[in-house]
Formats: C-alpha cells, sequence, structure tokens
C-alpha cells in the first residue's frame, strides 16, 4: 500500500516517476496561477487526446518536422535503422529505444531540437524544488500546483509522494484524473489534495468503450469513491465531461450524465463541460501516429451553451476553467 510509505521521508523524496512536461503559469488548471506536472502513462487511449506523449509510460522520441534543417545529423547517429528511409522515422524500429545502449542518439546533435525526447526520470525531490520556486505566485493569486497526465494514478507512488511534499510545503494541490486505477490509490491521495478534477466522459458503457478503449466500471466507481472522500478529506471535487461530437454532444448523452452525477454524488462542488479541440493533432504527427479524427469539427458556443442549460436546469453547479 502506497499510504505506509507516509513517514518514510527518504523513500518519498527519491520516489521516481517518468515526467513529460513541467509548465508555469498555468490558467486552466485550477484556481489561480499553477504550475502543471505531466505524467507519463496512461491506462485508455481516448481518440480525442490531446496529449498522446503521455500515454506510454515510458519514454519516446518526438520530431516536428517544421523546424528541421536536413542537417543530417540524426540519421547518421542511429545505428539502429529508425530512419534509414528517411527523417521521419520508422516507428516499430524506434519503439522502446530508451532501453537501448545508445538509446535517442538521433536526438542528441539535434541543434535546432526538432526531435526530442518525451519523458524524463525525475524525483519527487527535482519536480518539488522546480514547482517552489512559484511559491509567491500562488500565495498572491490562490494557486498552486496540478498534477495531470496522462493520468497520474498510473504512477501511484509517484503522484502520492509528489502530493504528500506539496501538502507539506503549504502549496495547495490539484490532481486531473481519468478516474481510472486502483480504489486504494485514490483513498491513499485523497488526504493531500485541494482539489480534484474526475473526468466523466460519458455513462454509456459500450460507448466508452469503442471511444477510449475501455468500458466505463472502474472509472464510475471511482469518481462515486472519491465523492465520499472529498467529504471526509475536505477537498473540492469537479467533474469534468470533454464534449466530443459523435460521442456525448446529444442533449440526451449530456442529461444522461446529468442524471447520474445528481443521483450519485452528494458533496461535488460541480461540473465543467470542455469543448473538443484539435490542438494535440500536431503531436500525433510527431509521434509518428495516426489522428483518427481528422473531420471532426469542435461543437460550436451555441451547442456548448445549449449542453450547459440542461446541467444548469438539473441544478448542478457549472464550472469554466
Ligand atoms: S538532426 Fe534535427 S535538424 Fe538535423 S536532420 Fe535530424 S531532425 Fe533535422
Ligand atoms: S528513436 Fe532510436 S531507433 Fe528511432 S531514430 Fe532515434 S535512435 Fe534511431
Ligand atoms: S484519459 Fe486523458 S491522457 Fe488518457 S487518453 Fe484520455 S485524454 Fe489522453
Amino acid at each position: 500500500m502506497i499510504g505506509d510509505m507516509e513517514n518514510n521521508t527518504e523513500e518519498i523524496f527519491n520516489s521516481t516517476g517518468m515526467v513529460t512536461n513541467i509548465e508555469r503559469y498555468a490558467i486552466n488548471d485550477g484556481f489561480g496561477l499553477r504550475t502543471t506536472v505531466f505524467l507519463k502513462g496512461c491506462p485508455i487511449r481516448c481518440k480525442w487526446c490531446s496529449n498522446p506523449e503521455t500515454q506510454k509510460l515510458y519514454p519516446e522520441m518526438v520530431f516536428f518536422s517544421d523546424k528541421c534543417i536536413d542537417c543530417g545529423e540524426c540519421r547518421r547517429r542511429c545505428i539502429y535503422g529508425g530512419l534509414k528511409n528517411g527523417l521521419n522515422a520508422d516507428r516499430t524500429v524506434c519503439e522502446r529505444c530508451f532501453e537501448r545502449e545508445n538509446a535517442f542518439a538521433c536526438v542528441n546533435k539535434c541543434y535546432p531540437q526538432c526531435r526530442k525526447i518525451a519523458g524524463k526520470e525525475m524525483t519527487v525531490k527535482e519536480v518539488s524544488d522546480i514547482v517552489k520556486r512559484d511559491m509567491p505566485f500562488y500565495q498572491l493569486s490562490g494557486g498552486g500546483v496540478t498534477v495531470s497526465g496522462g493520468e497520474p494514478l498510473a504512477q501511484p507512488k509517484f503522484a502520492y509522494s509528489l502530493l504528500l511534499v506539496l501538502k507539506k510545503l503549504y502549496i495547495n494541490t490539484a490532481i486531473e484524473t481519468c478516474g481510472m486505477g486502483k480504489e486504494e490509490d485514490f483513498a491513499a491521495i485523497a488526504p493531500y489534495l485541494n482539489l480534484a478534477f474526475m473526468d466523466l466522459k460519458s455513462v454509456d458503457k459500450e460507448k466508452h468503450l469503442s471511444w477510449t478503449g475501455s468500458d466505463n466500471d472502474n472509472i464510475l466507481h471511482n469518481i462515486v469513491a472519491m465523492d465520499g472522500l472529498s467529504a471526509e478529506y475536505g477537498f473540492d471535487l469537479i467533474l469534468r465531461t470533454p464534449v466530443i461530437p459523435g460521442f456525448n454532444d446529444s442533449l440526451a448523452d449530456i442529461r444522461h450524465i446529468g442524471e447520474f452525477v445528481t443521483k450519485n454524488f452528494k458533496n461535488y462542488k460541480g461540473m465543467e463541460l470542455l469543448p473538443y479541440h484539435k490542438l494535440g493533432r500536431g503531436k500525433y504527427i510527431s509521434l509518428g501516429r495516426n489522428y483518427e479524427l481528422k473531420e471532426l469539427t469542435p461543437p460550436s458556443d451555441e451547442k456548448m451553451e445549449e449542453l450547459n442549460q440542461i446541467l444548469y436546469d438539473m441544478g448542478i453547479n457549472l464550472y469554466q476553467f
């Protein structure tokens, strides 16, 4: 049980996790100015995911061709044949390159930095040393640190240790989670949270399966459990629904979600509907992956208003970060 580590300071500070990014001055990931720590690894595969570089638990090479000056250094350095057919790597060769002796040799001399590694192993101490530099901003703005991903609880020991350390530093903490994971891991992090954003993508099991690769049984169970934990430990719980055309954007879809919420949640603060966007599309290309939703159009403002109105009429508090 990760909760048993609570008094082992050395183990907590030395816990390592795979981090993709630490973003400062974030304004959409909770109250006030925040630093968002993106962890790698996610147990589900949402077709609309805007952070595909966070899905796998291990480091990957990303390539943004628009900055490439065609110097050829990467081709000369890769001895595994990943670039033998051109600058767009053969991803079947690149898979798990981090395990090789000359791991990611293609990246090292790419001076324009259009080839990078997504995912870096860091200790809790290293992350906390970075995020605490912005303490004055947190204090002035009512902000703090948000642990995001990927799914933070894909690395439960690291997420737990980081949240615990942040709390001991009196830093306001938030987590963004898809809700998939072990119930005991959610219970372990609950005492160290000020705010939890939990996804409630759909209450329809089959749709959830076909659009995310996983059904929603475990997720629905965990978010309801977190409603109880929010009362026990005094953190705010906000449910988030990404509105994806064709998946959950009908009036009936949102009404079903609202009915599930009003029936099962007693202590949560409210909900936020997030309109689908295409901002992550370039990242799929950088990973050599196919973006399935090329033809999808984001919902209009009018449509979002209509969907929000349904929840509002059901007595649900609405947030917009
Ligand atoms: S090393 Fe970088 S800039 Fe040079 S060819 Fe490779 S990707 Fe392009
Ligand atoms: S990730 Fe590895 S295999 Fe792929 S191009 Fe770079 S060095 Fe070669
Ligand atoms: S839960 Fe989040 S990180 Fe995981 S696949 Fe879905 S959108 Fe991406």
